[in-house]
C-alpha cells in the first residue's frame, strides 16, 4: 500500500527547481526501499505550520532550502550539535511527536574536502550559511584560515563566533591565496545569473584543492582557473549528494548505494536545464 510508505519532503521557497527529489528517488530505486519523495513550497511565515501538520499527516522527515534553514532550527524540539553550531539545520526528522534538527552540509561539505590534506593555508570565501557549516569543518583544524567575503563585518563575526582566529581578506585581495593550499567558495558568485568570482589562483600550492560549492554551472570559472593552473578541485554536485546521503538514512532507514549512479542523472539533469 503506497500510504503505509514512508514519505519525506524538500520543503523551501521556491523549490520546485529542487535536485532533492531526483537525487533521494533515484536512491529509493537503487534500494528497492518502499518510499516516497515530494516537494513542498511554503513562504517563510508559514513554514512552521506547514511541517508540523504534514509530520502529524504521517511525513517522516524534510530536507530543508533556502530561506528556512534558520527557522527550521527554531522550531526543532532537539538538534544536533552540528546544527547549533552551524545555526541552521537542513534536516527535520519526526520522532515520537517531536521534531529533531540536523545539518548535514557539514558531511557534504567532508566528503568534497576527503582528499584535502588539513594542513597549509585554508581559504574560504563567504560568511554566510554555507560558509558557516564550512567553518565548522575547518575550525579544530591546525591551520591558517583567511576569510574573504563582501561584508567585512560578517567573517569578523563568523570567525569570532567559531573562536577561530581567521585572517580577513576583502574579495578582490590576491594575497589572501598566496600558498594555500584550499580555496572553497561558499558564495553564490559565479553562479548562474550571478557576477563572477574573480579569484587569482596562481600563488596557490600546486597540490592545492579548490572546492566551489556552487553546482549550476558545474565547471564554474573558478573550477576552470583551478584546472587550468593543475590544480584539484572538487565541484558541488559532490556536497549536494553528500549531504544528501545521511538524511536518506534517517528518512527511510537504509543507506544510500555508495556508487556514482545519482550523479549521472544529477548531471543529465543539469544540462537539460542549462
Ligand atoms: P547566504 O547565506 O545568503 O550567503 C551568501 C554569501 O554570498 C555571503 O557571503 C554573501 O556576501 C555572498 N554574496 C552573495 N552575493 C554576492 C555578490 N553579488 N557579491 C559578493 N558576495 C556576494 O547563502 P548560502 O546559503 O551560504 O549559500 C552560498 C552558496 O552556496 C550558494 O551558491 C548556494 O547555492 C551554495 N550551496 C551549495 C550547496 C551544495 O550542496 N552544493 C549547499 C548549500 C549552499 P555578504 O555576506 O557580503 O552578503
Amino acid at each position: 500500500m503506497v500510504s503505509d510508505w514512508p514519505k519525506a519532503a524538500v520543503v523551501g521557497w521556491p523549490a520546485k527547481h529542487s535536485l532533492s527529489p531526483l537525487i533521494m528517488k533515484t536512491w529509493l530505486d537503487e534500494t528497492g526501499q518502499p518510499g516516497d519523495y515530494a516537494i513542498i513550497e511554503c513562504e517563510p511565515d508559514a513554514f512552521e505550520s506547514a511541517v508540523r501538520e504534514r509530520f502529524h499527516a504521517g511525513l517522516v522527515g524534510v530536507n530543508v532550502t533556502v530561506p528556512h534553514k534558520e527557522t527550521a532550527l527554531k522550531v526543532a524540539d532537539e538538534a544536533s550539535d552540528a546544527a547549533r553550531a552551524i545555526g541552521a539545520a537542513n534536516v527535520l526528522v519526526w520522532r515520537q511527536n517531536r521534531i529533531l534538527a540536523d545539518n548535514t552540509d557539514h558531511v557534504g561539505i567532508a566528503r568534497a574536502l576527503e582528499s584535502d590534506s588539513g594542513s597549509g593555508p585554508a581559504v574560504l570565501i563567504g560568511a554566510g550559511g554555507a560558509a558557516r557549516a564550512a567553518l565548522y569543518n575547518l575550525k579544530d583544524q591546525r591551520r591558517d584560515i583567511r576569510i574573504l567575503n563582501r561584508t567585512r563585518s560578517r567573517a569578523e563575526a563568523l570567525a569570532a563566533e567559531f573562536g577561530v582566529s581567521a585572517h580577513i581578506h576583502t574579495l578582490d585581495d590576491a594575497q589572501a591565496y598566496q600558498d594555500a593550499s584550499l580555496v572553497i567558495n561558499a558564495t553564490s558568485l559565479g553562479m548562474t545569473g550571478q557576477p563572477p568570482l574573480t579569484a587569482d589562483l596562481s600563488g596557490t600550492a600546486e597540490d592545492a584543492l579548490v572546492f566551489d560549492m556552487v553546482y549550476a554551472p558545474l565547471k564554474t570559472g573558478l573550477l576552470a582557473e583551478a584546472e587550468r593552473l593543475g590544480r584539484r578541485t572538487a565541484d558541488g554536485l559532490v556536497m549536494l549528494v553528500g549531504q544528501a546521503r545521511p538524511a536518506f538514512g534517517r528518512f527511510f532507514g537504509a543507506s544510500a548505494p555508495d556508487h556514482d549512479g545519482v550523479r549521472q542523472g544529477l548531471l543529465a539533469e543539469l544540462e537539460r536545464r542549462a
